[in-house]
């Protein structure tokens, strides 16, 4: 019998999580990605990385599931850990969460520890081979060179495999290499997984070899972010180790959290092209401006250690893999290739996790031949849905957020303002709407009798005690 093998392109955390799921399934797992040396600190090919990386708590059970152990073993490398609202403070349109328990665990590690960690524990597994410093280039079919369908008129065919650039001087392997591979530009598979985040290529690589392209929905934030590490004291924020504070139009927003190392990760943001500075002054002057004060005391006060950077983000984005009437066999999407969200909902790392679980029960129940892609596209969706509806029905409360209203978002908005208030007042609520952020609930947990009850009898939101000072 011949050997089994997966092709996963790109080595992010979506990719990781894939491959890890692989693994079981394949006897060859091969990662390509396209830079060089992933390392242990920032890297080119995930930008984001310099910027705040909460993981949702189902991001976390289902990583620690896949990967048993990962929350001690961040813990021990010095990644603090905490309840979710104990320790860290969370202010929703500038008013205190209810400090609950809520029995979730917050891990603030940073995003190339976790990444690393992942990425340490996925290459040691049998079959798995890292590839770095290739980059995909498109698919392959069974017909190969030729378009599908082209030669023979019949449907485009299955995906076989992945083109790649040959290496270009400088250019390098890192971690087990798979042998097969050498000089090649094009990599066989049995399953192509595509994991190359936002700026994916494969709906053109598709429609080259006569497939049809996703549909996409958007709704465009033009969120700002800039990004800044300080030296931590015991003393800021008097010992606890995180704060987020909600950001909307008009209302700037951002958050600290502890980092491993004795740090503070801080980030700033604003919607709408309201968009941090990145100088030094500009960028203290704009945390003074968020509605509470706890973000500036740090920033006023705490030694920088490097430079603020910024990024830019224009809207969600969102492929819709599950509507192509005829998926090609041999291929599937999964990460932000997928789904791009809003970051300030902190749902990607989570949504990733949970794509990788579904890869892993369809290949369980399809075999690792014979992957369904129409029902592992719907059921991506389906993941998808839950948290697209979240954060883009919480954005699109807002007039200058551009993208699709309907009368039950609207009304899911209004509810969404009022659950925040209430949130802020009564434990219960606050309880669960932190497991229904943190993807540990559904949203619908929301609207059982009680917490409804308790919900509606909560009010209007009352005057923030820092007005909106964004046009400070
Ligand atoms: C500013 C910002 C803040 C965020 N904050 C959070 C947060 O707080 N919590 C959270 O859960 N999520 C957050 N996210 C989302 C999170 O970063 C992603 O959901 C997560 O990284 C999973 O993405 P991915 O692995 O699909 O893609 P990416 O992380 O974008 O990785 C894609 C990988 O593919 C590689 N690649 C690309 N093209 C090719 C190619 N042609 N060939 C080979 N390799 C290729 C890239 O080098 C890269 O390694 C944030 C995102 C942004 C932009």
């Amino acid at each position: 019998m011949s050997e089994r093998r997966a092709v996963v392109i790109g080595a992010s955390v979506a990719g990781l999580l894939a491959a890890r799921v692989l693994a079981d399934s394949f006897d060859r797992v091969v990662l390509v990605e396209r830079d060089d040396s992933p390392g242990t600190g920032w890297r080119r090919g995930a930008p984001q990385s310099r910027h705040l990386h909460g993981l949702m708590e189902r991001g976390r059970q289902i990583m620690e599931e896949l990967y048993p152990g990962l929350t001690g073993q961040l813990a021990a490398a010095g990644a603090p850990t905490t309840e979710v609202l104990r320790e860290s403070r969370w202010y929703l349109s500038g008013l205190r969460v209810h400090p609950a328990s809520t029995g979730l665990t917050t891990l603030l590690a940073s995003r190339p520890m976790l990444e690393g960690a992942i990425r340490e524990r996925t290459v040691r597994l049998p079959g798995v081979h890292l590839l770095t410093g290739r980059t995909a280039t498109g698919l392959v079919t069974a017909e190969h060179e030729a378009p599908a369908g082209a030669a023979g008129g019949g449907r485009p065919g299955r995906i076989t495999g992945v083109r790649l650039a040959l290496p270009t001087a400088g250019q390098g392997r890192t971690g087990p290499v798979d042998p097969d591979s050498g000089g090649e530009d094009v990599l066989r598979a049995d399953l192509v997984v595509d994991a190359t985040g936002r700026a994916s290529r494969a709906p053109d690589w598709l429609v080259a070899l006569g497939h049809e392209r996703p549909a996409e929905e958007r709704v465009d934030v033009d969120l700002g972010y800039a990004s800044r590490t300080y030296r931590r004291r015991p003393g800021h924020l008097d010992g606890d180790l995180a704060v987020v504070v909600s950001t909307m139009p008009g209302w700037r927003g951002g958050g600290a959290i502890t980092l491993e190392g004795d740090r503070w990760h801080v980030t700033l943001a604003g919607m709408l092209g309201d968009h941090p500075p990145t100088d030094h002054a500009g960028f203290e002057a704009f945390a003074a401006t968020l509605p509470v004060s706890d973000v500036h005391d740090i920033v006023r006060d705490a030694e920088p250690l490097d430079d603020p950077v910024p990024h830019r983000f224009r809207g969600s984005l969102r492929r819709r893999y599950d509507r192509i009437a005829a998926p090609p066999a041999g291929f599937a999407v999964l990460g932000d290739a997928v789904s791009s969200f809003n970051p300030l909902y902190a749902q990607g790392m989570t949504v990733a996790a949970q794509q990788a679980l579904v890869l892993r029960d369809r290949l369980r129940a399809d075999g690792a031949d014979g992957l369904d892609p129409a029902r592992f596209h719907r059921e991506v969706a389906a993941v998808v849905d839950v948290a697209w509806q979240m954060s883009t029905g919480s954005d699109l409360r807002y007039p200058g957020v551009v993208g699709p209203r309907t009368p039950r978002s609207r009304l899911v908005s209004a509810y969404a303002a009022r659950a925040q208030v209430a949130a802020h007042r009564d434990p219960a609520v606050a309880r669960t709407f932190m497991r229904v952020a943190n993807l540990t609930l559904p949203p619908t947990a929301l609207l059982a009798p009680p917490t409804l009850l308790r919900v509606l009898r909560s009010g209007a939101h009352p005057a923030p005690t820092r007005g909106d000072r964004s046009d400070v």
